[in-house]
């Protein structure tokens, strides 16, 4: 059930609701809105008329069910958008953010380099993997701890935030350390332990959608990560797997509008993943800006034909800036800035 506070509902007066939920042994949660607070009640919902009583209270305007399987992500409880902060980057306001960078951190003269080249290109967040899920245990697994501190230390050069994976819930304490964002990639997106732990640490969560999850399954994964108190998360569309076999994944933009209408969480397309070759890239980035996303994650190598991964579809820093340039037009186009 959702209660909503009256708009002049005092700090006293959502204490005193807060304090009644819990006495009938629900978890309340608190959702801050600019003009007026709801408490989600969460808990078995056979003894809701006790709580839908609540509403003879002066300061509740309203007390309702919440008729979606997730409930703190979901538009019901909060209809306002989230706007996640990172360090003053802002993703799910008028601005569109695009993070950009390599699949993986290979070295530091690889990392710099393409960080400067997409800062200069007007990228706002750098991205790259230092722990990597590889499909073969053949393949490159990443730098691990070398990698997070070289991205450490490039965002401190270069002023971005950085956004990496987090595979493991082991290494959440680590990578929360030097990361700005911890991403969540698409073959964990339901390791429910996983998100439980990222959960509990405070700083933003870009949630990738797996490869066959439904967008409901989706918003259960980011309902573990709200319920346990971060309520920072990012959704990234990253392409689904279907027949077609022409694009390394079937990118599905549509789910920018869906998702808008279920959840206020904001939501990013990684066209780069999602095609899987860099000659599409610049076609999927319009075509999300223009649906809608709220940023984009692009993979972008100095030296693609020496990428230790998905070089294919990692773009030169030309193009990419390029591109950047595109979508600045786009964007203008629907009222919105890069
Ligand atoms: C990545 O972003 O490098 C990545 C591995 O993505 P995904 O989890 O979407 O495959
Ligand atoms: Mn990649």
């Amino acid at each position: 059930m959702i209660i909503v506070m009256q708009e002049k509902a005092t700090e006293k007066d959502v204490a005193d609701v807060i304090n009644r939920v819990k006495g009938f042994g629900y978890t309340p949660k608190v959702l801050e809105g600019t003009l007026r607070n709801v408490i989600a009640a969460l808990g078995d919902a056979r003894d809701k008329a006790r709580l839908q009583a609540l509403e003879s209270l002066h300061h509740v305007e309203s007390v309702m069910p919440i008729l979606k399987p997730y409930k703190l992500c979901s538009r019901e409880v909060k209809n306002e958008n989230t706007i996640v902060d990172v360090k003053g980057v802002k993703i799910g306001g008028d601005s569109i953010a695009v993070m950009a960078g390599p699949c993986s951190v290979e070295s530091e003269e690889q990392l710099m380099n393409t960080a400067v080249a997409v800062k200069a290109a007007g990228a706002t967040i750098l991205r790259g993997g230092a722990f990597k899920p590889r499909t073969s245990p053949y393949s490159f697994q990443g730098m691990e701890e070398d990698g997070l501190k070289l991205l450490r230390n490039v965002s401190n050069e270069t002023g971005m935030p950085i956004v990496t994976e987090v595979m493991n819930p082991r290494e959440v304490d680590l990578v929360h350390e030097y990361t700005d964002i911890m991403q969540i990639g698409a073959r964990n997106v339901q390791n429910f332990s996983l998100l439980k732990e990222v959960g509990k640490h405070e700083k933003p969560i870009l949630l990738k959608r797996g490869l066959s999850t439904t967008i409901e399954e989706w918003l259960m994964s980011a309902e573990y990560i709200l319920s346990e108190g971060n309520n920072k998360v990012i959704l990234c569309e990253r392409g689904i797997r279907t027949f077609e076999k022409a694009t390394r994944n079937t990118l599905d933009i549509s789910a920018v509008p869906v998702v808008k209408g279920l959840t206020h969480l904001p939501i990013i397309i990684d066209p780069s993943h999602g095609v899987g070759y860099w000659q599409f890239v610049g076609a999927m980035s319009k075509a999300s800006v223009a649906a809608g996303a709220d940023g984009l994650m692009i993979e972008v190598h100095w030296k693609p034909e020496d990428a230790f991964s998905d070089g294919p579809q990692s773009l030169k820093p030309e193009k990419f800036s390029k591109l950047m340039d595109e979508l600045a037009s786009v964007a203008r186009a629907i009222g919105r800035s890069i």
